[in-house]
């Protein structure tokens, strides 16, 4: 087991003298977890494949998923790429920092741990103070995936993190809970009409906007389809709890109502079962264990809510999870995304 320190931290009063260690354990390739606007990143130097491979450890993360790299300033990102295509700049203009990663061509400094041996590099500029300065301390670009050993839910508090990686990094930078709740857009610019591979914050129409059309990878329209998606993450069932989960969709009637005969019936079995609903549903599961994400009108909330509420039914030794589905638009699609992916896209089954 690692000596692991945790430093508290609030972010909107960052003590620099503070920041000034974790920097250092970045800049001299030890492993770092931070907060960033979208879930806690696991952080090392990008440049040193010892300190990556160590962010391989640490989660038991596959070595065939590559992993995003940050950046602090926008000056940063020649090094790491060998082009930045038009698309692309004007989408930085408008989206970093935030919950954009962009897929690139990689330059040599890159090392072949960190993109999984693709001859393309993810970079990213988060926005979270914390992340910035501390990146901007390192001086070195950091590699980071989620920080969650690999399978696990992203974590999006620092009681997730300190569960799963302490005593397997080196540091863990506290600074409360994360805005977004659910991963980066991974948006694909090497081609002619820039392509997302992974839904997140940042939506299709907002990407749209900017550069005048965007496709999203077909392998993700599609729950049944036989492509393999482009992002090579997407093809591990991430983001599963422990207990089984399973999905109801429709209309809310139908919905809320798959959702308790099933409820009933699994509880008529002795199993332990919890009910992911949204607010104006609530009313219907008494008698039930039933976690709201938040609003229908609002799923901003149901996105960060979304992977605490997972870890909690875990917490709880849940055998099942029912989950209410939203609609697959703006992050609603991300949404969607990540609780498929929990689900192992199983539906309840009507009868
Ligand atoms: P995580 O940081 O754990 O959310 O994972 C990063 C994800 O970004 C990976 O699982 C991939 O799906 C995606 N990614 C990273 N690098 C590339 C790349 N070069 N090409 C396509 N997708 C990538
Ligand atoms: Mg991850």
């Amino acid at each position: 087991m690692k000596k692991t320190q945790i430093i508290y931290m609030d972010p909107s009063r960052i003590d620099g003298d503070k920041l000034a260690h974790p920097a250092k354990l970045l800049r001299e390739g030890a492993t770092v977890v931070f907060p960033t606007e979208t879930v806690y990143g696991l952080g090392a130097n990008a440049l040193s494949k010892e300190a990556v491979g160590k962010i391989f450890v640490a989660k038991g993360r596959p070595s065939d998923n590559p992993l995003i790299v940050h950046i602090a300033e926008r000056c940063e990102l020649e090094a790491l790429v060998s082009d930045v295509p038009e698309a692309a700049e004007a989408l930085m203009a408008v989206f970093w920092p935030g919950p954009l990663t962009m897929i690139f061509r990689k330059s040599d400094a890159v090392p072949e741990i960190v993109t999984a041996g693709l001859d393309t590099v993810a970079v990213r500029m988060p926005s979270h103070p914390l992340a910035k300065r501390l990146i901007k301390m390192a001086g070195v670009p950091v590699a980071a995936p989620s920080a969650n050993l690999s399978g696990k839910p992203s974590p999006t508090r620092e009681e997730h993190v300190l569960k799963d990686l302490f005593g397997k990094v080196d540091c863990i930078v506290c600074g409360g809970e994360t805005a977004v709740g659910l991963e980066s857009t991974v948006l694909d610019v090497t081609g002619r009409v820039p392509v997302i591979l992974r839904p997140g914050g940042v939506t299709r129409d907002q990407i749209a906007s900017v550069t005048g059309a965007c496709q999203i990878d077909e392998a993700l329209l599609k729950s049944d389809s036989p492509l393999v998606p482009k992002s090579p993450g997407m093809k591990y069932t991430h983001y599963s709890p422990d207990a089984d989960v399973f999905m109801a969709g429709g209309g809310i009637d139908e919905m809320v109502g798959a959702i308790l005969g099933e409820a009933e019936e699994l509880k008529a079995k002795g199993k332990k079962v919890g009910i992911l609903a949204t607010d104006e549903n609530m009313g219907s599961y008494e008698g039930f264990t039933a976690v709201s994400l938040g609003s229908r009108q609002r799923p901003e909330e149901i996105a960060s809510r979304l992977f605490m509420a997972l870890r909690l039914f875990d917490e709880m030794k849940m055998d099942v999870i029912l989950s209410e589905t939203i609609e697959e638009e703006a992050i609603g699609r991300a949404v969607m995304n990540r609780l498929k992916k929990a689900a192992g896209n199983r539906w309840i089954e009507r009868k």
